[in-house]
């Protein structure tokens, strides 16, 4: 399988049973039929999202890419509860592309992530 954003091959990554792909050069992670919002609640499944968030902000801005998995335009979702982590989805198969670093972001649980912003403020 090719990455959609970068063409380069996909690997297996196997995480609580799940098959997820990475991309072996921009790190992007690709799940079919919905498997984030599964692997979102297990604990440190987001160790997965081995890129760096840098690199994967570079590949976020490529739009209209292709499933991997049936080929239709994948469409620009935003994470409803994080607007500022953009994914694509498959409205075909229901997989979705996270660029390199947005799973991880995508696991952190609001509460923590309002923590950290307080905690900033205060340094
Ligand atoms: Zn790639
Ligand atoms: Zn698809």
């Amino acid at each position: 399988m090719q990455c959609p954003k970068c063409d380069a091959e996909m690997e297996d990554v196997e995480i609580y049973n799940v098959i997820v792909k990475r991309c072996t050069s921009c790190k992007g992670l690709w799940f079919d039929h919905a498997k984030h919002e599964f692997l979102r609640d297990q604990e440190d499944a987001d160790e997965i999202d081995t890129g760096d968030p840098e690199f994967g902000k570079v590949f976020d801005k490529k739009g209209d890419i292709s499933c991997p998995g049936c080929s239709a335009t994948m469409i620009k979702m935003v994470a409803v509860d994080q607007p500022h982590i953009h994914y694509e989805s498959c409205s075909q198969c229901f997989s979705v592309f996270f660029d390199a670093g947005e799973f991880k972001d995508f696991v952190v649980k609001d509460i923590f992530s309002f923590f950290k912003d307080l905690m900033a403020k205060e340094r």
